[in-house]
């Protein structure tokens, strides 16, 4: 699953892979590289994720720039007001 948002490791919005693996997540920023391991798909995990894309589609209105980061490796640094 590729999820958009922003990465704390790059600073900029990227595209992530999102792997779940035994219900734990793993997800990759493709522009960095930057992983995460081992969060857990939980009930805040999913409530943390569903917040993170709502985020993303608010944002979205804002800055129409973030919809065309949706490839693998494409990536926004994004001067947020
Ligand atoms: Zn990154």
């Amino acid at each position: 699953m590729l999820v958009t948002k922003k990465c704390s490791s790059c600073g900029c919005w990227a595209v992530f892979e999102f792997a779940i693996f035994c219900s734990k997540v793993t997800e990759v920023c493709t522009h960095c590289q930057a992983t995460t391991r081992n969060i857990p798909w939980d009930r805040e995990g999913r409530a943390a994720h569903a917040a993170l894309v709502a985020e993303y589609e608010r944002l979205c209105e804002k800055y129409p720039q973030l919809r065309e980061i949706t490839k693998p490796g494409d990536h926004l640094q994004l001067q947020e007001e």
